[in-house]
């Protein structure tokens, strides 16, 4: 029996197990945590850190083919798997995407072809590299200084206003390498989920508009009229573009903002890529004919693709620990029955034994005939559980 591997255990790998065990594959997940969301539930869980060679070792002996889905993989862990397996996707593209520095230049290279670019920056690495911002480069500012690798969910970034905060931004990042950014008046921001196979074939979902609280996704709208159908296509191709450039294999997803048309950024602007089903693609599971992780398998086992069929209009909500804490701050469980008797709710819960503010901890996608019934459910949902972002842009 064909075993599929993954690196790192969180909900992401976890979805991923389920979706192989389906097409009867055994998996086996590289985790050090013993309680992991996909080590509890995959045949195999070797319990050793990222670039244990002997973790390693058993990992590709046991596997016909590896992806990760844990975005801060060891580079030279992917290249060690490569000499043997197949690694999908591959230890340079990962690479790329662990470093917004190198990311930016990636989107900025291939620009002409993919017609979206970055927001305004400049990459800040050196004192005299912050000189020449603050002498220079006014235009960034207000901006967001963001360390060039190691952030998620809004976390290594700071906000700066002024020049005069500048310097004390970088500080309190460590003076590690950075980049700052424009501020943009964002008016929406979307993702689009790209699949491609080692024979270059691709398919990919239409766009999804994510709303984000306090640097997390909160909540993702996935129905026609959820974005501008013109800037829906623009950004499918944008992606389409980005992976074939990157000679992408696996899934990808690319990030944009949308802003004021109008103005001097074309509207669609790309912001960043996971190489790998992002937390944005979770309504593909229970609203599409094939979901995101279907499609890692697929790709990454050289299985056809099947270009995705959406079947449902859909809104995510993701269920933070912060929904674990009432008032008081006493930990209970959220009442999921009253949740669950409200029509087309599908809840996912990732199996984490402790629940932490900002942790995720599971996700609600609302299906159902049309936007506004999903709306209309998704509203009540959002009261009951008191959920942030439905009603912002
Ligand atoms: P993720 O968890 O998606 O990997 P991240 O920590 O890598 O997030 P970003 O995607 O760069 O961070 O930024 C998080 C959010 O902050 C964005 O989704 C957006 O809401 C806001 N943001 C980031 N950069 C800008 C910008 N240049 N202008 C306006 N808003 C921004
Ligand atoms: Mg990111
Ligand atoms: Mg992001």
């Amino acid at each position: 029996r064909a075993t599929l591997g993954v690196l790192g255990g969180g909900q992401l790998g976890r979805m991923f197990v389920h979706a192989a065990q389906r097409l009867g594959y055994f998996t086996a997940v590289l985790e050090p945590d013993p309680q992991s969301p996909a080590g509890l539930v995959s045949h195999h869980h070797i319990q050793t850190g990222y670039d244990d060679p002997a973790g390693l070792a058993q990992l590709a002996q046991l596997c016909q083919a590896i992806t990760t889905e844990f975005e801060n993989v060891p580079a030279q862990t992917l290249h060690t798997l490569a000499q043997t397996r197949p690694v999908a996707p591959g230890a340079a593209v990962v690479g790329i995407a662990q470093n917004r520095i190198e990311e930016k230049a990636r989107f900025t290279a291939c620009a002409d072809v993919s017609g979206v670019s970055c927001a305004p920056y400049a990459v800040i690495e050196t004192p005299a590299q912050l000189q020449t911002v603050l002498d220079e480069r006014a235009e960034l500012l207000p901006g967001i200084l963001k360390t060039a690798r190691m952030g998620y969910d809004g976390k290594g970034q700071v906000r700066v206003q002024t020049a005069g905060a500048l310097a004390a931004a970088w500080a309190e990042l460590g003076h590690t390498a950075c980049v700052l950014e424009k501020m943009l008046p964002l008016t929406a921001e979307c993702s689009v989920l790209v699949a491609r196979g080692w024979d270059g074939q691709v398919v990919s979902f239409a766009p999804q508009r994510n709303v984000h609280v306090g640097g997390i996704l909160a909540v993702t709208h996935a129905y026609e009229g959820a974005l501008p159908p013109a800037l829906a296509d623009r950004a499918r191709e944008a992606a389409v573009a980005i992976a074939r450039h990157l000679d992408y294999v696996g899934v990808l997803c690319v990030e944009f903002f949308v802003v004021d048309d109008g103005s001097e950024y074309g509207g669609l602007v790309v912001n960043e890529m996971a190489p790998r089903p992002h937390n944005s693609g979770h309504y593909t599971l229970d609203a599409c004919d094939a979901s995101q992780f279907d499609l890692q398998v697929h790709a990454m086992a050289g299985l056809p693709l099947p270009q995705p069929r959406q079947h449902s209009p859909a809104i995510m909500l993701n269920l933070l620990g912060d929904v674990w804490f009432a008032a008081d701050g006493q930990l209970r469980e959220p009442d999921w029955s009253a949740v669950l008797r409200l029509p087309g709710t599908h809840l996912h819960l990732y199996g984490k034994v402790e629940a932490r503010a900002g942790r995720k901890m599971g996700h609600l996608t609302i299906t159902g005939p049309d936007a506004a019934s999903v709306t209309t459910v998704a509203r009540r949902v959002a009261e009951m559980l008191g959920l942030p972002g439905l009603d912002a842009m």
